[in-house]
């Protein structure tokens, strides 16, 4: 590479950078964005390219290593015993079949092959609020945390308890003395289309969207705020559980199927299905009701099912290797952000 090109291309990943670092923070800690996702997700698309292309010029401060946001400091912070994780995603069939091939590759199942015979998935809408860990000690909830950037979160255990869906107590005998589970904080459509009304009535701003409506609800300092605003629950995976092995399914679907025994409330819309190709048509199924469901989505998340699958293939900076996000095509567009007058 000539020394021009090399500082055209580094300074063209430096621009790019520093808006997504300014995103992430209207985002993250304002809950208050001011592109779409889209855009923001065309932007880091087009650093990973160039990151891959020119690997000497990847920066350590790259928001492509990075999940998330930082925690905010009016909340006490929580270290997660297990990182919380984002993930990689997919915009595209031919993608999905390269994600596929990768999974085969790494797992020894005849490099390069797409047909993914024998590799069972979970199959679940994605839901667009916040995540958020719980953990129960005795079966008992006694703390909450937002995922922060994935290593620290915010405690927000007050917040959380208000929230109908979540139960304080877990059901059942011989659970775990620690026990975390994992899952969406979203706002159903109803009440955030009641809320915005309510906003707009009283001449104040509207939210942007449900996701920001449930993370500005849940990151309240008075918890009595977060118990108006009708936020609702689904749990997708478990955190630290004492003595996982012996309790825990080696299922992805039959530890949410577990999950729900123990009171925590699952998607009715998972599946679990025997073959790649049924993540498409789950896909597709799923983006033809969107409308018709009463929480906001932004695609659909595809897990490899079988634990030990999951833990041969691990994880990369910032998202396991054994899941992604199977993303909608982009439904908004700049101007309308841009018009809403957001509040936190
Ligand atoms: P993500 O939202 O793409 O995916 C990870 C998250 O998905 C998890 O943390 C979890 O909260 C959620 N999720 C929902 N359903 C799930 C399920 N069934 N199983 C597992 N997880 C599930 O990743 P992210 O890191 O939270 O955010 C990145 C995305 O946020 C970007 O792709 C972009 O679309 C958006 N973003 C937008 C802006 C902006 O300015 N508009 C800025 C930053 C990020």
């Amino acid at each position: 590479m000539s020394e021009q090109t090399h500082t055209q291309i580094q300074s063209q990943m430096a621009e790019i950078i520093g808006q997504l670092h300014e995103y992430n923070y209207q985002y993250y800690v304002l809950d208050a964005p001011t592109v779409p996702d889209s855009h923001y997700d065309r932007l880091m698309r087009d650093l990973m390219a160039l990151e891959s292309q020119y690997p000497d010029l990847k920066r350590a401060d790259s928001p492509s290593q990075k999940v998330g946001g930082e925690a905010l400091k009016s909340f006490s912070q929580v270290t997660h015993q297990i990182p919380m994780l984002s993930l990689d995603n997919v915009f595209d069939e031919p993608e999905w079949q390269g994600f596929i091939s990768r999974i085969n590759d790494r797992l020894g199942r005849n490099a390069g092959r797409i047909d993914g015979d024998g590799l069972r998935f979970c199959c679940e809408p994605k839901l667009d609020g916040l995540a958020v860990s719980l953990r129960y000690e005795n079966g008992i909830l006694v703390q909450a945390a937002t995922r922060g950037d994935g290593q620290v979160g915010e405690n927000i255990t007050e917040n959380v308890k208000t929230i109908n869906a979540i139960p304080l107590k877990l059901r059942g005998e011989n659970i775990p003395a620690i026990f975390e589970v994992r899952g969406e904080v979203f706002m159903p459509k109803a009440s955030f289309d009641a809320l915005n009304e309510q906003a707009i009535n009283k001449g104040e701003k509207a939210f942007a969207n449900p996701r920001n409506a449930a993370a500005g609800s849940l990151r309240q300092l008075d918890s009595k705020i977060t118990a108006k605003r009708n936020l609702s629950f689904y749990a997708y995976s478990v955190g630290f559980v004492e003595d996982a092995d012996n309790y825990l399914p080696n299922s992805h679907y039959q530890r949410l199927v577990m999950l729900k025994r123990l009171g925590l409330p699952m998607c009715p819309e998972i599946v679990q299905v025997e073959h790649p190709s049924e993540c498409v048509d789950f896909y597709q199924d799923i983006l033809n009701r969107r409308d018709q469901l009463s929480y906001e989505i932004d695609g659909v998340v595809l897990k490899v099912d079988s634990i030990a699958f999951q833990q041969q293939l691990g994880f990369v900076a910032r998202a396991p290797r054994w899941a992604t996000a199977y993303k909608f095509p982009a439904q908004e567009e700049l101007t309308t952000l841009l018009d809403v007058e957001f509040q936190v």
